[in-house]
């Protein structure tokens, strides 16, 4: 096609090809190093797959001493929201999911080799794409969305595969005076692709985490400029990752089959194209069967869902981490303390068909988590939390910061065994509520299998010979003989012997108490408990059945 078309089609200044190259210039990083970005839309909803998705390229980049990106990919004009750039970024700083160039905010960006911003790179795109044209490689469609319709209709209708291409893409005929009428005219118009490819020709691409996989070539005139000037996605990402110097696209497994399109594009611009890998999206089951995590159905789907609950930010990280590697759970039992930025992670090891989103596994991990973080640690991030989304349990925290530091020192500090009951900020209530009277509403129910008055003759026998400066094991010894005292016995071993002779065991009266003491079957040690609460609760508490 000629410059005339071109010069027609671009009317504004342009840089020339020469002068966008010279601005990005070839990146001196060491061997090895990978180069890598995230580029979500814009769409004002931070998806944990987002999430997911920016982790891992984090990962290997910062591993390797390369660069991670983020890119904000807003050609889509109609998805483009107020704040959603910022949205992402926050989100991924928040997670301390660092990168080293990209878009911080609307008006502020850091790197050398920006904008990182699609929109603001309308003329660099333009500028390629003016160079196609004259080369012939590019060429303005006027078919109405009408027309494309009517030719798939036919299409079908013959059982042909549809799209524009070959003899249906009619605009690739047009004569020169044909084109320049039409622009002349004010016709609508967009640039597609003059494809080479044969679709009977077999493609090999590399996928770095699904392998080796065969297409047939592609061979559609796919659209790279829109009527309003922007670039599609497969245009821009060509051009951006290759002036990025980008070495490894990671993305949604939605793009594996525009692959081949995406190597064809490169090998047209005469680059070398980077490497590309397509990550399966995070799926759960639902009633048996597996599903994409959804945005509208699945709460969890959305990042703000783990900071309103209170997963700490490194938990999120390491179930993230847990869902791209399994063999980072036994990683992390060995290096119980280590930070997980030390985890080496592998792309060869991540689920090709997508991993399963568990709850369950989610906790756990917080759980352990959280079991590293000692009382004060525990405290400050706790009430941050509850300064931000549960205002009475702030002010309890705030009101009472020393007494609840005790509760969580229980079990806590000075302890190989550290009591793991707190997966989360929102957890915290229900450990520390029942220390507090005025949130202690004991049910008795549970303590109907036993005897009024032996329940009443073990608290009597114990609050005579309470003594807070008792050490566990005294007190123990204290219980032990009021329990053989009141008809149970102290001897587990010749309890299970003669179950018959007994009211009970040593299990039970320390059930009892432990049930008078905090409502619960269930609580961390007594002996601390008590501790914490000291004598005068202590004893009106057992006092009061
Ligand atoms: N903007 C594309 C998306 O959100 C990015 C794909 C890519 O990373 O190249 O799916």
């Amino acid at each position: 096609m000629s410059e005339t078309i071109a010069n027609l089609i671009f009317k504004e200044d342009l840089p020339t090809i020469a002068e966008i190259e010279a601005r990005y210039p070839k990146r001196q990083l060491k061997e090895g190093a990978i180069v890598t970005r995230v580029a979500p839309s814009p769409t004002g909803f931070m998806h944990v797959g987002t999430l997911y998705a920016a982790m891992i390229p984090e990962r290997l980049a910062h591993q390797s001493e390369g660069v991670f990106i983020l890119r904000i990919e807003d050609t889509d004009k109609k998805r483009e929201l107020e704040g959603a750039a910022e949205l992402i970024s926050s989100s991924l700083l928040h997670y301390d999911i660092n990168f080293d160039e990209g878009v911080v905010n609307e008006n502020k960006e850091i790197g050398e080799y920006g904008p990182y911003t699609q929109s603001f790179r309308e003329k660099i795109y333009k500028a390629y794409i003016k160079e196609l044209v004259i080369k012939g490689h590019a060429y303005p469609c006027f078919c109405s969305e009408d027309e494309i319709s009517e030719n798939v209709r036919i299409q079908n209708l013959h059982k042909i595969t549809p799209g524009y291409y070959g003899k249906w893409a009619k605009c690739r005929t047009l004569t020169e005076n044909e084109i320049i009428e039409n622009i002349n005219a004010g016709k609508p118009f967009v640039i597609r692709y003059k494809s080479q490819g044969d679709k009977n020709k077999k493609i090999r691409v590399v996928d770095v985490i699904k392998g080796k996989i065969d297409f047939p070539e592609y061979n559609l005139d796919i659209v790279i400029m829109k009527s309003d000037g922007i670039p599609t996605y497969h245009f821009a990402h060509l051009i951006d990752d290759r002036l990025m110097g980008t070495t490894l696209v990671l993305r949604g497994d939605e793009w594996l089959s525009s692959l081949p399109l995406h190597i064809q594009l490169f090998e047209l611009m005469g680059w070398e194209a980077p490497q590309y890998g397509h990550i399966a999206p995070i799926q759960k089951l639902d009633e048996g069967n597996k599903r994409k995590l959804s945005k509208r159905k699945d709460p969890e789907a959305n990042v703000t869902y783990y900071d309103e609950q209170g997963y700490p930010k490194d938990a999120v990280i390491e179930y993230l981490l847990n869902l791209a590697n399994s063999n980072f759970e036994d990683w992390r039992k060995e290096n119980p303390l280590t930070p997980n930025k030390e985890f080496k992670l592998d792309l060869g090891k991540l689920n090709v068909s997508g991993a399963l989103f568990d709850f369950q596994k989610l906790d756990n991990i917080a759980k352990n988590v959280v079991g590293t973080y000692g009382a004060e640690k525990l405290f400050d991030e706790g009430l941050n939390w509850a300064k931000k989304y549960d205002e009475e349990l702030a002010n309890l925290m705030s009101e009472n910061s020393e007494y609840v530091k005790d509760i969580f020192r229980i079990e806590r500090e000075n302890t190989d065994k550290v009591r793991k009951d707190i997966a989360k900020w929102s957890d915290i209530k229900n450990e520390i509520l029942y220390f507090f009277d005025n949130q202690f509403n004991p049910n008795y129910e549970i303590l109907s299998s036993y005897e009024k008055q032996d329940i009443k003759n073990i608290v009597n026998d114990f609050i005579v010979g309470f003594d807070m400066d008792d050490d566990k094991q005294t007190w123990f010894e204290k219980i032990k003989v009021l329990t053989d005292k009141n008809g149970f016995c102290s001897n587990m071993k010749e309890f299970k012997k003669n179950k018959e002779a007994y009211k009970g065991s040593v299990a039970d009266v320390t059930k009892i108490i432990r049930i008078l003491l905090t409502g619960r079957e269930q609580s961390p040690d007594i002996h601390s408990i008590m501790q914490v609460m000291g004598k005068e609760r202590t004893v009106s508490r057992l006092s009061k059945f």
